[in-house]
This record gives structure tokens, C-alpha cells and sequence, in this order.
């Protein structure tokens, strides 16, 4: 059995290697809290709840809710959030409310788009995953959305809140995004074969990007995936500061990132 404290492995946790081996080590090897949560992670959560939430009445059959009552809903959370949060962070030096609009955006750009949420095959939301890379190796992750349709075919939805728009976050499609990747080499093992296509959502943008699957670009994930995997394996988990420093949870233990942001001020 694999004694790796950081596995099973997943697309955040490469992600997070990438950016910082430094803060993965304090994440997944040392486990250690974080001692806060950007208020960009909170909204994304809260609209990503109640996508699935809405989603899952047009599914049992029930009266989608009025965009009204979405937005109150989205509302109640968020200021129940802040009010318990203590640890949720505003790292830019805009307004809070900003952050709600946003969410709001995104959330009614979803409902105009998938009203009145009938299903077009079977539909789950926030499935999660788990398969092996390689021996004693696994995957985990959860996707958004999975949709496997009447003929066999299979979708993935991600569903984006951020500002980035298509063109920054998936430079090279589906090479560019890890996460689908992995997400689309443990369905290629379970449903061997469908076509299977990857749906990203830019809410804010009201945009969509897909892209068929091919079995060249799983090959290419899995090489990649294990490559990091072993980079990961001899890490001397060097800090690699940057901007990403300001919304790092680790920041206020870190002394590089400390002097990284002294000097980089937002
Ligand atoms: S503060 Fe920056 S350098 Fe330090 S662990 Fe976090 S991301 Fe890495």
C-alpha cells in the first residue's frame, strides 16, 4: 500500500504543486489549517451549492424557483457566511458587495441558460470520482456536472465563477486544463466507449467552450499526471512566490511569501 500522505492525488492538488510546492506541502503533507478563505473560493462555493441545488428540483420533476427567490437565497447565504466566517478574506481592496454582484451575475446567467432545468439524459451534479492512475496511485475529484445522454454519450460540465475568461484559462483546450483531463481519463476506464466531451462555462461571460475528447489527450493527461507525481515523490518543496501569495492561506507562516508581498504590494 502507498504510504504518499498527499494521495489520493487530484487536478487541485497538481494545481497546487505547480503554483507552490511549498504551500502543497503545507496543505497535503503536513495538513496544516489555512487560515483563511478568499472571499473569490466562498462566492464560487455558494454558486456552485445552489447550481445543484435548483438543478436537482427541474430533476425531481418539481416547479424550478423564481429568480427571485435564487438571488434571496444566494443572498441569505452569503451574509450568513460573513457573519460566521470570521476567515473569509476580501484580498483586493474592493467592497464585499462586489464580490456578491458577481455571484449574483453568474447565478442568473445559469438560470436564463438551463430554465426550466429538464434533464437531457441522466444528470449528476457534484459527482465524484475515483479511479487509479497507476498501482496504488488514485484520482479523486468532483464533477460539476455529469450528463450521460439517452445514446451513450457522456458529458462533463465545469461550471467557471472567476473573471478569467475562456481564452487565458484553456490557452491549448483541453491540454490547457488539467482538471478536465483527469475527469475525462476516469470516465474513459467507466465508460470505454462513449464519446465523451467537456463543456466549460464562463458564467460570467455567459460563454461556453467544448471540446471532444481523444484518446491522445488522456494518454497525454496520464504522462503528465505522472510526471508531476514523481517530481512531487523528490520534492525539496522549494516556496515559489508570486502573486498568489495574497490569497495563499499559508501567507502569514511563510517568510518568502511575506517578503515576496512586502514588496509586491496589491
Ligand atoms: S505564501 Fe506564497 S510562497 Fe509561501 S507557501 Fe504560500 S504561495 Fe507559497
Amino acid at each position: 500500500m502507498s504510504m504518499d500522505s498527499f494521495l489520493p492525488l487530484s487536478a487541485s492538488r497538481l494545481k497546487s504543486y505547480l503554483n507552490c510546492p511549498k504551500a502543497f506541502r503545507y496543505r497535503y503533507k503536513d495538513r496544516l489549517p489555512e487560515a483563511f478563505l478568499s472571499i473569490e473560493a466562498f462566492a464560487g462555493r455558494l454558486v456552485h451549492e445552489i447550481i445543484s441545488e435548483i438543478s436537482l428540483r427541474g430533476r425531481e420533476g418539481e416547479r424550478p424557483p423564481r429568480l427571485m427567490a435564487v438571488l434571496e437565497e444566494l443572498q441569505r447565504r452569503w451574509a450568513d457566511g460573513l457573519r460566521k466566517g470570521q476567515s473569509i478574506r476580501v484580498v483586493r481592496r474592493d467592497h464585499p458587495r462586489k464580490y456578491l454582484a458577481r455571484a449574483s451575475r453568474a447565478l442568473e446567467n445559469y438560470y436564463w441558460a438551463n430554465r426550466p432545468f429538464k434533464p437531457v439524459g441522466e444528470e449528476v451534479y457534484e459527482k465524484e470520482i475515483l479511479f487509479e492512475l497507476v498501482d496504488d496511485v488514485s484520482v479523486r475529484g468532483f464533477i460539476d456536472k455529469l450528463v450521460v445522454r439517452p445514446n451513450g454519450d457522456v458529458e462533463i460540465h465545469d461550471y467557471k465563477t472567476g473573471m478569467r475568461r475562456a481564452k487565458k484559462m484553456l490557452p491549448r483546450g483541453l491540454g490547457g486544463d488539467l482538471q478536465s483531463g483527469l475527469y475525462s481519463l476516469g470516465l474513459s476506464t467507466i465508460f470505454p466507449k462513449a464519446t465523451i466531451t467537456c463543456h466549460w462555462h464562463f458564467l460570467l461571460y455567459k460563454e461556453e467552450v467544448r471540446a471532444e475528447v481523444t484518446q491522445d489527450q488522456t494518454n497525454e493527461v496520464k504522462e503528465r499526471a505522472l510526471e508531476l507525481l514523481k517530481e512531487i515523490r523528490s520534492s525539496t518543496w522549494k516556496a515559489s512566490p508570486t502573486v498568489l501569495c495574497h490569497w495563499c492561506g499559508f501567507n502569514d507562516r511563510c517568510q518568502e511569501g511575506k517578503r515576496w508581498m512586502e514588496k509586491r504590494a496589491l
